[in-house]
């Protein structure tokens, strides 16, 4: 059975059952066997677009370079702007980025200087772009939480388990590694008129939906999308954005695809 037909089925009964057809797609990704990682290369970014690049085809250095560290895909070239982590591909816990800034957007919190403010240079420039531009739109948007270090994650991932389980964690909260606010690619976004929840009524909001068709534009891709549960294996999160640079946004905005899903389709060059 493929994937596809798992979207007839509930999401909650996927959830439950775990994530088999997910690891076997997963599986089917292409990735580089050895290349050496250099940094200036991962970082180059995807927007420099050339018009006899075929859309649908990639440079293998945007690809996850994967090592098997203590039964886990750990992702060997973690700087690529383009990383897919998941509950697959893990960062490596001593991975921070080294180009993290704070953005001049507003914050929920305001002035406080924390690391949930930071983002990496290219997406926090690509995400000041975007509040501005809502912001003649009439959209106010605020950042709520952005990088998150191995080690936040992992107190953020105990706590809940002493909360609700661990069962019930690994749905809500990212095992450490395979949270994509350590990559600092990802800022959770709200607005006033929610309250600046991160909650599923923000899809509802002005703000939310000016989001969703609007922040690929600037390479930033809902990455939780409420019918794609079963190939993200997380849960709708309406308020998540992951930069991806606008090249990979737009097409995947285009053909609805999750990042998962784009690197299944997209071809290695
Ligand atoms: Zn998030």
């Amino acid at each position: 059975m493929g994937w596809k037909n798992l979207l007839l089925i509930g999401t909650m009964t996927i959830l439950v059952s775990g994530c088999s057809q997910i690891n076997s797609l997963l599986n089917k990704l292409p990735f580089i066997a050895d290349e050496s990682s250099n940094n200036n290369k991962n970082q180059q970014t995807k927007d420099d677009d050339s018009p006899i690049n075929d859309p649908l085809s990639l440079e293998s250095i945007f690809f996850n370079e994967i090592k098997e560290v203590d039964g886990k895909n750990v992702i060997q070239n973690s700087a690529n702007v383009m990383a897919l982590v998941n509950k697959e591909f893990y960062l490596p816990a001593d991975y921070i980025p080294g180009d993290l800034v704070r953005p001049n957007v507003a914050f929920s919190f305001g002035d406080v200087e924390t690391e949930k403010s930071l983002l990496r240079k290219e997406a926090a420039l690509a995400l000041e772009k975007m509040f501005s531009e809502a912001a003649t739109n009439g959209i106010e948007l605020y950042a709520i939480s952005g990088y998150r270090s191995f080690s936040r994650q992992q107190s953020l991932f105990n706590a809940e388990i002493d909360r609700v389980g661990i069962e019930k964690a690994e749905q809500a909260v990212a095992i450490p590694g395979a949270s994509e606010h350590q990559s600092g690619l990802a800022m959770d976004i709200s607005s006033q008129s929610n309250k600046f929840y991160l909650n599923e009524a923000f899809e509802n909001t002005p703000e939310g939906k000016w989001l969703k068709d609007q922040a690929h534009r600037f390479g930033f891709v809902l990455r939780y999308p409420k019918e794609k549960i079963d190939i993200t294996n997380y849960m709708y999160e309406p308020w998540h954005y992951r930069y991806v640079g606008v090249k990979a946004a737009t097409i995947m905005y285009k053909h609805n695809w999750t990042l998962e899903e784009y690197f299944n389709e997209v071809k290695k060059m």
